[in-house]
Parts: structure tokens; C-alpha cells; sequence
């Protein structure tokens, strides 16, 4: 019976609401005096110039850094050499999931403190202690984790509300995921904070269901906050409760063999991941004879549809992309060590490509197998 897990659940300090920035300037500078402020977009250029200007003027020395690409090793060398060189004793990351990924990952590899600030409500990136490697040219690579969450999320209302809508509901989608992923990836977990965890994934589903399309609506309303929150907070503490047991499966492997195509590279995460949800639930239902899948699955495409999220190849960027490159994406998806194989049943690189292809379809598949039992409870 005995058994050891270890997991880092949540950051030190969440300070959350429409004036968290200045309510966290008595706290910022307990966790470093001299950070280096990193960043990306243009568009967030003047909020993080701000950010640097008050940071100044609360006495911290801080150094400005952009990421070129991705989160990936090239950037990754170059700004461990300025943190270097201005004897930077802490990052603060200000952007969305790349951005805080390498903020983490460069906090991590100097063993200095993180702290997170996200600009959008993207992804859980803020929160947790897991960070995304991609290339240059932004094709996934591998993810890492860390020895720890960041030290202080600050999720400020105000800059959030600043970001285009489409990354709220590319964030919708990426919460989603946890609960069609955790429920798989848990099976029949006797771990009882693993099965605390799937649950809150279920109720966050349901409030994201709810509560989405109002948020999209209206910046200004209780849904939004708690939509926002949901995306950005709620299911990075999902992951940390749930730990390993509790992660991606097929939606984030299927997101992960896309950005190896250039042409899907101007999708957010989350448009990806909400797609591969949808290939999931087919394959469930193609492959694992799961008729409930195949419910979920044409229950959730008018959804995805009313958020304006990709459900088609086409509304991927796709095109005219070759079955050539469909069957890559497909083998990266299902290389010897991806989540996908989280599935209680094998999938293909053939059969995946099936399902990528008719994922958006709105009809069930006529299934074949025998095996009808269920992967997950609805
Ligand atoms: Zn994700």
C-alpha cells in the first residue's frame, strides 16, 4: 500500500482582482530586488514599459528582455546571459504562456525566484510548475518540470481584460481539456486527491460551459471573472492537486503534432488543444466504442463553435496542407512517449489521422469494436 508522490501544487502567493499589480508592490520586493522583467508582443510593450517604470519606483533596479520566438533553448541562452550579466535576482514574466514559461524555466535553471504575471487568460502557464520547450520555429519539443510553482502569480484583472478576446476563449478550450484528459489519464486511480482533483475538473467544465459564452460577451461581468480565473488559476490547481496521474492525454498530444506544421503556427494553444479534444472524443469513440464520447463530442461542437474555436482542419489554417503532413503530425502525436498512449486503448498513427480528419463531423461513427466499455463516467 505504501506509496510516495510529490508534487508541487500551488505558487507561494496568489494576489488576484482588478488592482493586483499595486497590491503586490509591498510583496515584490521580499522575492527580489533586481528582476528581470521579461516580456514578448508589441502589443503588450507599453503595459510592461509601465510595469518597469513602477518597479523603479518602488526601488527595485530591473532590466527589460524580450523573447524572440517561443519558449525555446536559443532564447532561453540568450536571456540567461543578460539575467547574468545584470545579476538578476529573480524573473518576473509579464505575457502570455510562452512568455511565463520561460520566465519559470529561466528562474528554474538560475535557482532564482518566478514571478508570474499573466497578461491573458490563455493558458495556466502562471501557475504551474511545468514549462513548454519548443523550437525556433515554434514545433513542440518536450516539456519540463520544475522543482517548483512561481513564488507569486499576480492576476490582474485590468491587464487581463487588455488582451484580445480570442485568448480568452482559446483558454476556455485549454480548461476543458482537463477534464476530458484528467478523467482518462486517471482511470481507476485509488488516489484520492487524484480523484478530488478529476471531480473539480468536472465542475470546472460545467462552469466553463455555463459561464463561457457570457464572459465572451461581457469583460465587465461576474462571468468573466470567473471565467478568466477558471482558465488561468483553477486549472493549474488542478494539475498541481492531481500531480502526474492528472494530466494531458490525446487533446494536448494531438495539440502538440500540430505546431509541427508551420501553417497552424498562428493558432493560440488552446485552438489547438480545444481540436484535439474533439479528436480524443472521436478516437474514444472510434476506436474505445465509447458511445458517451461520441455524445460529448457533438454536444461540445456547437460550443466551440458559438466561441469562434477552430472544429475543422480548415478552421485550423489547414487547407492546403498534404496528407503528407496530416501523417506527420500524426506520428509525432503518437511517438513511444506521448500522453496520448494515456488512452485505454492503442491508437495508430492510421487510425489517429482518421480521427483527425473527421473530428469536426457531426455525425457518430459507425463503430466497429465489441468493446463498449467506458473510459470515463459522464
Ligand atoms: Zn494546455
Amino acid at each position: 500500500m505504501d506509496f510516495l508522490s510529490s508534487h508541487s501544487i500551488a505558487p507561494s502567493k496568489v494576489v488576484r482582482g482588478e488592482h493586483a499589480w499595486e497590491e503586490s508592490y509591498q510583496l515584490i520586493p521580499t522575492i527580489c530586488r533586481r528582476p528581470l522583467l521579461l516580456g514578448r508582443s508589441n502589443t503588450t510593450a507599453e503595459l510592461r514599459q509601465g510595469l518597469a517604470h513602477r518597479l523603479q519606483e518602488i526601488g527595485l533596479k530591473n532590466v527589460s528582455a524580450e523573447l524572440k520566438h517561443d519558449c525555446c533553448e536559443a532564447d532561453l541562452k540568450r536571456l540567461k546571459t543578460i539575467a547574468c550579466n545584470n545579476s538578476c535576482d529573480g524573473v518576473i514574466a509579464a505575457g502570455g504562456g510562452k512568455v511565463l514559461d520561460a520566465g519559470k524555466l529561466l528562474a528554474h535553471r538560475l535557482e532564482i525566484p518566478c514571478i508570474t504575471v499573466p497578461l491573458s487568460a490563455a493558458t495556466c502557464a502562471g501557475w504551474t510548475a511545468l514549462a513548454n520547450i519548443y523550437s525556433s520555429a515554434g514545433a513542440f519539443q518536450r516539456d519540463e518540470v520544475l522543482n517548483k510553482c512561481p513564488e507569486l502569480i499576480i492576476f490582474d484583472h485590468s491587464f487581463v481584460r487588455q488582451a484580445p478576446p480570442r485568448t480568452l476563449a482559446s483558454g476556455i478550450a485549454d480548461a476543458l481539456a482537463k477534464w476530458y484528459e484528467a478523467s482518462v489519464s486517471s482511470g481507476s486511480s485509488k488516489d484520492g486527491l487524484i480523484q478530488q482533483a478529476v471531480q473539480m475538473a468536472r465542475v470546472l467544465r460545467d462552469q466553463l460551459l455555463i459561464d463561457g459564452p457570457k464572459a465572451l460577451q461581457d469583460q465587465n461581468s461576474h462571468a468573466w471573472i470567473r471565467v478568466a480565473e477558471a482558465c488561468a488559476l483553477t486549472a493549474g490547481l488542478i494539475g498541481g492537486i492531481g500531480g502526474a496521474r492528472c494530466r494531458t492525454v490525446a487533446a494536448h498530444a494531438v495539440h502538440n503534432g500540430l505546431t509541427q506544421l508551420e501553417a497552424c503556427h498562428e493558432m493560440l494553444h488552446g485552438e489547438k488543444v480545444g481540436y484535439g479534444i474533439l479528436v480524443q472524443l472521436r478516437l474514444e469513440e472510434m476506436i474505445g466504442g465509447n458511445q458517451l464520447a461520441g455524445q460529448a463530442r457533438r454536444q461540445l461542437l456547437p460550443f466551440l463553435q458559438k466561441l469562434e474555436l477552430p472544429v475543422s482542419l480548415e478552421d485550423l489554417g489547414l487547407s492546403k496542407v498534404s496528407l503528407f503532413e496530416l501523417k506527420e503530425v500524426c506520428q509525432f502525436a503518437c511517438q513511444e512517449d506521448s500522453d496520448l498512449h494515456h488512452l485505454p486503448f492503442t491508437v495508430t498513427p492510421s487510425s489517429l489521422l482518421e480521427a483527425l480528419v473527421a473530428a469536426g463531423k457531426d455525425e457518430p461513427v459507425i463503430i466497429e469494436s465489441k468493446n463498449t466499455e467506458k473510459s470515463r463516467a459522464s
